[in-house]
């Protein structure tokens, strides 16, 4: 006889593991079922977001970070630092403890709230009803190799992630054509670097072997980069971020084949710009193809069960993130949505909820979005080009960073904050910020518009002096034309 259980969820991600928690903290017997193996073999728990996502991308952008900052900012207060050097497999082994010890303790958590943890692939197999079975539900094979599990439960929480996107052109073997995984597990800073994408993968990865001592090209087939984001904070990082020796990122390209050989990977493009067409090469050492993500759903055994995907492989949900088939929900990046592991989480515990009968809820228009380059990206709610594609009337307010104390003496002066709010009463619409530490500050930004603040609420609350949390006060002020230190 199979297992049974209340729900099971299928992929331990950011999504699957926090819905997982959630759907036992509320009294329901649950299973979580994952395929993801480590580099070892091991099952590792997690999803792309600890193992080959978030935390290791963000530890290592820490490491190059600070020995960015030895090695060309230290001088500036006076402190001299000779023989410095960097030794990048110490940063893996440290980035790859502080992965260990995340997905070690996501099996501590599932233990810890009895959630029944089974590793290998989770394939849709039927539903229960079609057996003549009373209680509904669905049966769901598992296979670990030549091992195979079946188990049944009423509810089934579909969290199955996504992959990166391959270009017919460039086969990644993470050798020398490297995805996100490859890019992150370099044993050396390659002379020369070629990203294709000037996405957020793209841009995180080229800082990181830049500053470790890569020439990084970036090639980006749109004419800017970054899309998502608000023009202006597209052109300030664009600016920014090709300063000096810094990225040297190509827009508008428009990539014709790719060709390795022992030397080099060269990749031929031609600029869309360019009337005659002249085809343009790439040497590099390594090559990282970060152009988007694809959802996860091959092997899930969506046509067994009559899943419905829309036509990008994307599972169909509606706002509460249920699917076509009754008691079956899908979450995090296998949906709809910005494919971030905060809203994967949020998803997840809202899906939990309801299956337990309360009233969980996701307010997509506030998802926060942080790009952790040097200086940081972080936006919320809408960029002045949707305000203006959907005709609605507002007020812009911004301060720079370079006005203020905190910024002065962190150094770090370049960017600006931000402020749009509706025209008729002030509501805001949306802020965008690009400086330091603008990652933390997104949260003030969040907590305003979840609140349905106004620009004269941030204006009238007291911000701490000096902090960098000063320029949102003053870029809401400067939405009435009243900022202080400008
Ligand atoms: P995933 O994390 O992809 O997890 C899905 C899990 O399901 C995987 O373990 C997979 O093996 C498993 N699975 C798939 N199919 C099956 C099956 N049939 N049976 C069993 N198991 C299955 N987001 C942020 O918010 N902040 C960041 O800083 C950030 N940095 C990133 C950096 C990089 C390099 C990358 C690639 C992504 C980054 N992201 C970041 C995005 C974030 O990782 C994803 O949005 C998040 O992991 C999505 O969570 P998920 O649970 O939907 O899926
Ligand atoms: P992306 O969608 O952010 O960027 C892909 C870029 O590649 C785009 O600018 C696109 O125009 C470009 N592109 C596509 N095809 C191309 C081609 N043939 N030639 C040249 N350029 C091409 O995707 P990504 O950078 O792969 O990241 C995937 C997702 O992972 C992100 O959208 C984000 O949701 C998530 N992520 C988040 C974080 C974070 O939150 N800090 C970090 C990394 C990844």
């Amino acid at each position: 006889m199979p297992r049974s259980f209340d729900v099971a969820v299928i992929g331990a991600g950011p999504g699957g593991y926090v819905a997982a928690i959630r759907c036992a903290q509320l009294g329901l017997s649950t299973v979580c079922i994952d395929e993801w193996k480590n580099p070892q073999g091991k099952p590792s728990l997690g999803g792309t977001c600890l193992n080959v996502g978030c935390i290791p991308s963000k530890a290592l952008l820490e490491s190059s970070e600070n020995y960015e900052r030895a090695a060309h900012k230290f001088a500036a207060h006076g402190i001299k630092v000779e023989g410095l050097s960097v030794d990048i497999p110490v940063m893996m082994s440290r980035k790859d403890k502080i992965v260990a010890a995340f997905t070690g303790g996501v099996a501590m958590l599932l233990k810890k709230n009895k959630v029944a943890s089974l590793h290998g692939r989770g394939t849709l197999l039927r539903s229960i009803e079609e057996h003549g079975d009373n209680n509904s539900g669905w049966q769901i094979e598992v296979k670990n190799g030549e091992t195979v599990d079946t188990v049944e439960a009423k509810h089934v929480i579909i969290a199955t992630g996504s992959a990166p996107r391959s270009l017919p052109f460039a086969q990644i073997d993470n050798q020398r054509i490297l995805d996100n995984a490859g890019a992150l597990a370099l044993t050396e800073a390659p002379r020369r670097l070629g990203v294709i994408g000037a996405g957020v993968i793209g841009l995180e990865m080229g800082s990181l072997w830049r500053r470790l001592g890569s020439e990084v090209t970036i090639l980006e087939a749109l004419p800017t980069l970054l899309p998502a984001a608000d023009e202006q904070v597209a052109k300030e990082a664009l600016k920014i971020f090709t300063r000096g020796s810094g990225l040297v990122i190509n827009t508008d390209i428009r990539i014709s084949g790719i060709q390795t050989s022992e030397a080099s990977i060269a990749v031929e493009y031609v600029n869309a710009q360019d009337k005659e067409g002249n085809v343009q090469k790439l040497e590099v050492d390594k090559l990282i193809i970060a152009v988007g993500r694809v959802p996860n759903t091959a092997g899930l055994g969506a046509d067994n069960v009559g899943l419905k995907l829309d036509n990008r492989g994307f599972i169909e949900v509606d706002s509460d993130c249920r699917t076509n088939l009754p008691n079956i929900y899908a979450v995090g990046d296998v949906v709809r949505g910005p494919m971030l592991a905060h809203k994967a989480s949020e998803e997840g515990v809202a899906v939990a909820e309801n299956i337990a009968g309360q009233a969980g809820h996701v307010n997509l228009d506030t998802i926060p979005w942080v790009i952790y380059t040097s200086p940081e990206i972080a936006w919320v709610g809408k960029n002045e080009q949707e305000l203006k594609a959907a005709g609605i009337q507002y007020k812009a307010g911004q301060f720079p960073f370079m006005a203020n104390g905190r910024a002065r003496a962190l150094g770090e002066t370049g960017g600006f904050v931000k402020v749009l709010a509706d025209a008729t009463n002030d509501r805001i619409l949306g802020i965008h910020m690009i400086g330091p530490y603008v990652s933390e500050m997104i949260a003030e930004a969040v907590t305003a518009m979840e609140f349905a603040a106004s620009s004269e609420d941030i204006a009238r609350i007291v911000h701490a002096h000096p902090s960098l949390s000063e320029v949102l006060h003053e870029a809401a002020l400067a939405v009435d034309k009243r900022a202080i230190h400008i």
